[in-house]
């Protein structure tokens, strides 16, 4: 179909239909093989687009790669980081996850202000993969040490115009110096402001672009 087309696999290709996605939309069909080539990426897109899919459809589909299927919470490093400005976005991203990844062998949790810290961190100590989180929440785990960020594979920036306006520029900056040097980062923003230019040059790698 029009998604295996662009590169995705059968899981994710089954777990759409599932969800009655037809056809990519325009931000999909341009990021999606970009990112499954392995380059960072600069994208303008505003809510409502299909973002949340042009960034974790791509990105299911690389960490499948090298997915094993060890219950061993040590072998489930976390390979993947959404931040995101606000709970309500780190939610949806979160739900959006859930029915992405059915039918692959990785795992997903959420973290954010207001949540108990304990259920958080239970599931941080089971292993998984992939963690949405709002960037508060995300360094106060750091700080209790239930997270470790050295074997992050993708960052992604999620509203990255909407964490500047709210003041998180330093704690991204914390976060940034956790990271992987090596490790591929995508920027969406609903524009292109210097501020986020700067950010990109600042922590992207040769980023190619999409404006849709
Ligand atoms: P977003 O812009 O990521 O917030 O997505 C907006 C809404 O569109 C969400 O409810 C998605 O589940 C839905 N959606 C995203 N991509 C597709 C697609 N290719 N076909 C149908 N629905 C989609």
């Amino acid at each position: 179909n029009d998604f295996t087309a662009l590169g995705l696999g059968q899981e994710l290709a089954a777990a759409l239909a599932e969800q009655d996605y037809r056809t990519p939309t325009p931000v999909q069909a341009a990021a999606i093989p970009k990112i499954l080539a392995g380059h960072d990426l600069l994208a303008a897109a505003q809510t409502g687009t299909g973002k949340t899919a042009a960034f974790m459809l791509p990105a299911l589909e690389r960490l499948k790669r090298y997915a094993n299927a060890s219950t061993s919470p040590a072998m489930h490093p976390v390979r993947m980081l959404v931040l995101t400005p606000t709970r309500e976005l780190a939610d949806q991203i979160d739900q959006n996850t859930r029915k992405y990844i059915k039918h692959l062998p990785l795992r997903h949790t959420v973290l954010f202000g207001g949540m108990n810290m304990d259920g958080q961190t239970r599931e941080l100590r089971a292993g998984c993969e992939i963690v949405v989180a709002t960037v508060g929440r995300l360094l106060d785990h750091v700080k209790q040490k239930n997270i470790r960020l050295d074997k992050v594979e993708i960052l992604v920036l999620d509203e990255a115009d909407r964490m500047l306006d709210m003041g998180f520029i330093d704690d991204i900056r914390t976060v940034m110096g956790l990271l992987p040097k090596q490790r591929q980062t995508l920027l969406f923003s609903a524009t292109f402001a210097p501020a986020i230019r700067k950010l990109a040059q600042d922590f992207m790698n040769r980023p190619e672009t999409v404006q849709i």
